[in-house]
């Protein structure tokens, strides 16, 4: 693969963080192990093919299962990014698949005017193995790094590229373990790599700029039938920077109970940004659509509309870490920043 200019190779830097792409087994299950994942890249003959651009690789220390990510990791990974942004041409990032989908959003949020792709992949089943579906999300995910078609974040799984703000996790034990229900796919992996030139974002024009994340208190909370909210209210205090409450349907909670309303209305109150998001994988929040969103609306909670709760976390993380002023947050929140809403 050679830029069109000179004939030379396509540079992608390939950034292990962990997860099961490069796990062993373990007594206690599977666990990353430093240098195996490596070991397993320099052992695949395509990684050394003639149409394979050119790559290097940055392994985290220490490698982590996903779900130990933290603000501080996110913020590892931007780095990375942004000291390397121009020696490469793309940059994928190998990550552990129970919380890609949040990693992806936050790095979208993180990388301002980003005009290069980064992809970020991974595994259901070990290189270590036999029938591990690493391989195939490698090798596309270079492709696709080099291809000069894409300039987001984006989450590359099973033959499909989504856009990572708009991905989900959907399946602990499928191939497939990804999906964007809001959005279309970006690229599809048949015989030929089909990009879908109309959902791609444009590059954006000027310098990269990384906004790291701070330690926001953030708080998700998710509604039920019978949810006895009282039990909810210790933490409605005014440390509480942010809430995203998964909600019934179009935004819908129970307007029966007295309890919830007083409590959310004690979070906004203490200066929380409280952002409505639905339960369903499909669709949008429409506060006021029902009588029982209505009550949402009218203490200022913000319409989420059809934001992934992972895009809604990680937007929230970014807002509070640029801006100071409440107002300009809510308004933020509101807006399509990239490519996160409809
Ligand atoms: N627990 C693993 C992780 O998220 C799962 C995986 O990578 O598929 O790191």
């Amino acid at each position: 693969m050679g830029c069109n200019m000179c004939g030379c190779k396509k540079r992608i830097c390939l950034i292990y963080t962990g997860g099961t792409i490069g796990m062993v087994p373990s007594p206690n299950g599977y666990t990353p192990k430093a240098g195996f994942f490596r070991r397993m890249l320099e052992e695949m003959p395509e990684m050394y093919d003639p149409d394979m651009p050119s790559w290097s690789l940055l392994e985290f220390d220490p490698l982590l299962d996903s779900s130990n990510i933290t603000v501080r990791e996110w913020n590892k990974i931007g780095r990375a990014i942004a000291e390397r942004y121009r020696d490469f041409d793309g940059f994928i990032v190998l990550h552990g698949t129970d919380t890609m989908s949040y990693s992806a959003s936050a790095l979208s949020f993180m990388l301002e005017n980003l005009s290069k792709p980064v992809v970020f992949t991974g595994a259901q089943i070990p290189l270590c193995q036999l029938r591990s579906d690493g391989r195939d999300n490698i090798i596309n995910s270079i492709l696709i790094a080099a291809s000069d078609k894409i300039h987001e974040v984006c989450l590359y799984f099973n033959g499909k590229l989504l856009r990572g703000n708009r991905s989900t996790k959907k399946s602990s034990d499928h191939l497939e373990a990804f999906e964007s229900p809001n959005a279309p796919h970006l690229a599809e992996a048949g015989i030929s790599i089909r990009y879908n030139e109309a959902a791609i974002r444009p590059p954006c024009v000027g310098e990269l700029r990384l906004q790291e994340f701070f330690d926001v208190p953030i708080g998700v909370l998710k509604v039920f039938p019978g949810i006895q909210f009282e039990l909810f209210a210790f933490i409605m205090t005014d440390q509480l920077k942010g809430v995203v409450l998964e909600t019934f349907g179009a935004g819908n909670i129970p307007s029966c109970q007295e309890s919830l309303l007083p409590i959310i209305q004690k979070a906004y109150d203490n200066g929380a940004i409280i952002t409505v998001c639905s339960q369903c994988m499909q669709g949008s929040v429409s506060l006021g659509a029902y009588a029982t969103s209505k009550s949402l609306q009218n203490i200022g909670a913000v319409d989420g509309k059809d934001m992934t709760t992972e895009a809604a976390v990680t937007k929230l993380y970014y807002l509070f870490s640029h801006y100071t002023d409440k107002d300009a947050i809510k308004e933020k929140m509101t807006q399509n920043l990239r490519g996160e809403i409809s």
